[in-house]
C-alpha cells in the first residue's frame, strides 16, 4: 500500500479504514489537498468540501460503531450530469447556470447510500456531447498526462471525471455514456471506466442527452474498483421504467483471475483505415496476453460497424433535441430577456447553448421533421437494429470481444475543435456498444510512442459485466499498468 492516501485504490482504501490505518476524514483531507492542487486541471465546476467533510466524519463514525457499509468514507467525484439536491448542476452548460436540483438522482444516491464521500461535481463537455470536454461552457479540462507546452484533452464527455481520478483528486468517479464517454477518456487517462448494460443503472435523475443510449457507470484506477462501485449504483428503480428488475450479482467475486477456456471475439471490421499501427499492435497484444492466460481467440465479425458512426449522430441528435426541447428559460436556469415570449426562448437557447449543442439540436430537429423522418431517422433506426443483430450473432460464437478503445491517444486542445467529424471519428469503436445497449469497459494496457496511455476494450452480452470484468481482471495482472502521469 502506497502512503500516498490519493494514490490509494478503493479496495486498499476500504481495507486501510477498516484495519484504522487512517480515518475517513484523513482521506477525504488528502482528496481536497488535491483538488486545491489541481486546480489548474479545471476538473471540477463546483467543489463541495463542507459537504465531503461532514460525510467522512459520519462515515468515521459509522466505521467506530462497527456499521460501515460497502463504500464508507471513500471519496468520490461526480460528473456535473447527476442531479445533486442542494448542489448546483449544471451539465456543463450556461443555460442550467445556477440550477440547483431539489431531488437526488437515483444512482448517487445509492453511492451516499453505501457511504462514499461526495467531493465536488466534474467539469464535462456541454450536455455530455463531446469527446474532448472542449463544448463545455466552464472551459476545457487538461489531462493530467499533458507535458507543460502541449495541452492535452482528458477526452470527453467524462472528461473531469477521468482527470480527477488519473490525477489523484478522487479514489473513483461517476461518469456517463452515451457513445462512449466513460471509455474513451478512461483510455485516454490511462484509467479503467465501464458502461454498464442499458437499463442496468437507473437513469432517474440524470440530465438527460439521448434517453436510448445513456447509461451510467465508474472510472476508477482498479477493475476491482470498477466492480466495486457498479455493485452499489446497479439495481432496479421503479422511478426508471427502463432500469431492468433483474438481481445485481457479487461483481467482485466475479474477478476469478481464471479465462481459461473463454472465447474472446476479435471483430475483424474494427481495423479502421489510418488506425495508427501502435493501437493495432496492442491490440495484436491483448489477443496474445489472452491466448496466454488460457482463454481462445476466435475471429468474429460485426459486418453494420462501418454504419454504427452515421446511425448514431442521427439517432443521438433526434433524441437530444427532443430532450432538450424543455429548456425555454422558463422553468430551469437561465431567462433572457426578450418583448415576446417567443423572443425570450429564442434568445434564452441561442445564449444558453454552445455550438455542438445547436449544431446537435439542428441536426436533430431535421432528422425528426416530416418530410426527413423516413429518410434518416427511421432508416438508422432499422440500422441500429442491425448492428445490434451482428452482436447477438457474434455472441453465439464468443463470450466477450476485444478491441481498442479509441483510434488514437490523447490528442492536444484545439486540435479538433474546428472539424466537427474528425472529432466523431474518436467514437468508432464506442458507439456501436451503446446502440446495441451492450456492456463496455477500457482498461489502460499500454503507453504509445509519446508517453501516453492506450486502452483496450471489452464488449460483452447484455447483463454479462461479471464476464467482461473477469477478463479485464486477468488483462490489468498481465499489463500490470503502473505508468502515471507526473504530479502537477
Ligand atoms: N462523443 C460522443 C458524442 O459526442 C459520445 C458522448 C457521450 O457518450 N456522452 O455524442
Amino acid at each position: 500500500m502506497t502512503d500516498d492516501l490519493t494514490r490509494l485504490s478503493i479496495a486498499e482504501a476500504l481495507d486501510g479504514l477498516t484495519g484504522k490505518a487512517f480515518t475517513a476524514e484523513d482521506l477525504t483531507q488528502a482528496q481536497l489537498r488535491a483538488m486545491e492542487r489541481r486546480r489548474p486541471l479545471n476538473a471540477f465546476i463546483t467543489e463541495t468540501a463542507e459537504q465531503a467533510l461532514l460525510q467522512a466524519r459520519a462515515s468515521d463514525r459509522r466505521i467506530a460503531d462497527g456499521s460501515a457499509r460497502r463504500l464508507e468514507g471513500i471519496p468520490v467525484a461526480v460528473k456535473d450530469l447527476f442531479c445533486t439536491q442542494g448542489v448546483q448542476t449544471t451539465a456543463g452548460s450556461g443555460i442550467l447556470h445556477g440550477f440547483v436540483p431539489p431531488y437526488e438522482s437515483t444512482v448517487t444516491q445509492n453511492l451516499w447510500q453505501a457511504g462514499a464521500v461526495m467531493l465536488g461535481k466534474t467539469n464535462m463537455d456541454e450536455f455530455a456531447m463531446g469527446s474532448s470536454n472542449e463544448s463545455s461552457r466552464f472551459g476545457p479540462v487538461i489531462n493530467p498526462w499533458s507535458s507543460p507546452d502541449t495541452p492535452l484533452v482528458p477526452g470527453g464527455s467524462s472528461g473531469g471525471s477521468a482527470a480527477a481520478v488519473a490525477a489523484g483528486c478522487a479514489l473513483g468517479a461517476l461518469g456517463t455514456d452515451t457513445g462512449g464517454s466513460i471509455r474513451q477518456p478512461a483510455s485516454l487517462s490511462g484509467i479503467v471506466g465501464l458502461k454498464p448494460t442499458y437499463g442496468r443503472c437507473s437513469r432517474w435523475g440524470i440530465v438527460a442527452f439521448a434517453s436510448s443510449l445513456d447509461q451510467a457507470g465508474p472510472l476508477t484506477r482498479t477493475v476491482r474498483d470498477a466492480a466495486l462501485m457498479l455493485q452499489v449504483i446497479a439495481g432496479h428503480d421503479p422511478k426508471d421504467s427502463t432500469s431492468v428488475d433483474r438481481p445485481v450479482p457479487d461483481y467482485a467475486a466475479a474477478l476469478t483471475g481464471d479465462v481459461r477456456g473463454l472465447k474472446v471475439g476479435i471483430p475483424k471490421e474494427y481495423r479502421v483505415d489510418g488506425m495508427p499501427l501502435e493501437i493495432e499492435m496492442l491490440w495484436q497484444k491483448g489477443v496474445e496476453w489472452l491466448r496466454a492466460a488460457g482463454a481462445e481467440p476466435v475471429d468474429i465479425s460485426l459486418p453494420h460497424t462501418p454504419y454504427a458512426l452515421p446511425t448514431y449522430y442521427i439517432v443521438a441528435p433526434a433524441e437530444a433535441s427532443s430532450n432538450l426541447a424543455r429548456y425555454d428559460g422558463v422553468r430551469f436556469g437561465v431567462r433572457a430577456s426578450g418583448d415576446t415570449p417567443k423572443e425570450m426562448y429564442a434568445n434564452t437557447r441561442g445564449q444558453g447553448f454552445g455550438i455542438e449543442v445547436r449544431r446537435r439540436i439542428m441536426i436533430g430537429t431535421y432528422v425528426l421533421s416530416a418530410g426527413y423522418y423516413d429518410a434518416y431517422y427511421l432508416r438508422a433506426q432499422k440500422v441500429r437494429t442491425k448492428i445490434a443483430g451482428d452482436f447477438t450473432e457474434a455472441f453465439a460464437r464468443c463470450d466477450v470481444i476485444l478491441t481498442p478503445t479509441t483510434p488514437s491517444a490523447a490528442f492536444p486542445i484545439g486540435a479538433k475543435t474546428n472539424d466537427p467529424v474528425a472529432m466523431y471519428l474518436n467514437d468508432v469503436f464506442t458507439v456501436p456498444v451503446n446502440l446495441a445497449g451492450l456492456p463496455g469497459l477500457s482498461i489502460p494496457a499500454g503507453l504509445s510512442g509519446e508517453g501516453l496511455p492506450l486502452g483496450l476494450q471489452l464488449i460483452g452480452r447484455p447483463f454479462d459485466e461479471e464476464t467482461v470484468l473477469r477478463t479485464a481482471a486477468v488483462l490489468e495482472t498481465t499489463t500490470d499498468f503502473r505508468a502515471r502521469p507526473a504530479e502537477g
